[in-house]
């Protein structure tokens, strides 16, 4: 394996080309898009000087020490804790959901025992005395109606747009109920933002002797095969590869309205609108990301979801039955490709946070180089998709 293709210029293309290009490969990273870091890219807006984050907010976050180095080698980062708040019935509101969302919306002083227990006591069991079976009867018995009501359901609905029942149990395991003030919205040891943005973090990474980056270049299938390559990294979207064949992997996509403002427009980063009859889910003021900066003005960006049709860039994967079944179908023709291997959010049809991203990809590099040293064929997914 002396020369090799990779398909993207985001993190999960970016990672795989230095680590091969360090181990002596001499690789080829093409992007249809203009610009490096895929759906990270970050630029400035001249008329703002805003930093602003062209695909939607950006927060890096991991308890993964590994990962955090690694970023940190290629970029300074500046502490960032993304505080989200909440705009429903015309009150604002403090998420995730802790003390100070349970006490706002019922109009009380509980301390955190006091609100555990009236918490349990609003909970509602199923009705069918199961385990609940969808999205929907999950809020209901972790939250109560007051809660899901006011911040799940309108939101999931305009997020996912299907009726909540219609979605797995699943999605709501993974949302944090706190019982005290902590608003940070997430866990994770390091939280931060890189002080000059994504897209020049991801430059540094692919700023490296045997690399040679080709933007604005789209690449087809039959590109890839004919191009005389040793192996191919694909981190478009896997059924791309197959010209779509057997039917699209369903997708939601997002529609940004982005104005400018003189001032601070809402006063925090990211302001979410669960309440239904507001045709947007959240407005993102993107000055707020950095914080430690001074820009001129304000840029701010309302995001709608919508279904993904095949022109839309493909945001978060749908996965429910039908998209499985799909996939199980894809993943099989795409083990039986020589020299091709299928990597990143797209590659592997999952959401995948960035920290996930990169360290998936340092693993799916050591596998491709420890083929070239065996001679064994590399994986055609060095990550499970199933
Ligand atoms: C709205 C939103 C918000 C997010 N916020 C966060 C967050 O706050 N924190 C976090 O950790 N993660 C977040 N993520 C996840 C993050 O975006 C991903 O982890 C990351 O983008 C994955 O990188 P990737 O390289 O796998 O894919 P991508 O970034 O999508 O890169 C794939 C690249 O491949 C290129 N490509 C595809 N097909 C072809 C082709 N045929 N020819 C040439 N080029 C091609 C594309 O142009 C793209 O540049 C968010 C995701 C979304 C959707």
């Amino acid at each position: 394996m002396q020369r090799v293709l990779i398909v993207g210029a985001g993190f999960s293309g970016a990672v795989i080309a230095r680590a091969l290009a360090e181990a002596g490969v001499a690789v080829t990273v093409a992007d249809a898009r203009p610009h490096v870091a895929g759906n990270c890219h970050t630029e400035r807006c001249p008329d703002t000087g805003v930093m602003v984050h062209v695909y939607g907010p950006h927060i890096f976050h991991t308890d993964n020490e590994g990962v955090w180095a690694y970023v940190n080698r290629f970029g300074a980062f500046r502490p960032y804790v993304n505080r989200v708040k909440a705009t429903v019935g015309g009150r604002v509101f403090a998420l995730p959901v802790n003390l100070h969302t349970i006490n706002q919306i019922f109009g009380t002083a509980m301390r955190p025992d006091e609100a555990r227990a009236f918490i349990a006591a609003r909970a509602q069991a199923p009705a069918h005395g199961g385990e609940p079976a969808n999205f929907e009867e999950q809020a209901l018995a972790m939250v109560g109606p007051e809660i899901y009501a006011a911040f799940f359901k309108g939101y999931t609905a305009k997020q996912w747009g299907c009726d909540p029942r219609e979605l797995p149990a699943s999605i709501l395991k993974r949302l944090p109920l706190r019982f005290n003030y902590d608003d940070n919205y997430f866990f994770h040891r390091f939280q931060g933002m890189p002080e000059a943005g994504y897209t020049a973090l991801v430059a540094a990474i692919l700023d490296c002797p045997g690399v040679t980056l080709r933007l604005g270049s789209p690449v087809t299938p039959g590109d890839a095969r004919a191009g005389g390559w040793d192996h191919v990294v694909w981190t478009g979207p896997l059924d791309a590869w197959f010209g779509h064949d057997l039917g699209r992997l369903g997708y939601r996509t997002l529609a940004f309205e982005r104005f400018t403002h003189d001032g601070d427009w809402q006063g925090c980063a990211v302001m979410n609108h669960p309440d239904p009859d507001v045709p947007y889910t959240r407005i993102a003021e993107h000055r707020h990301f950095a914080p430690w900066e001074t820009p001129r003005g304000s840029v701010v960006v309302r995001e709608y979801a919508r279904a993904c049709g095949p022109d839309d860039i493909p945001y978060y994967p749908i996965r429910l039955a039908g998209e499985q079944a799909l996939l199980r179908r894809y993943v099989a023709r795409a083990r039986a490709e020589a020299r091709v291997s299928f990597v990143g959010r797209l590659g592997t049809y999952r959401y995948l946070d960035m920290d996930v991203t990169i360290n998936e990809a340092l693993k799916a590099a050591q596998s491709l180089i420890l083929a070239r040293k065996t001679g064994a064929p590399p994986p055609a997914f060095p990550v499970d998709p199933l």
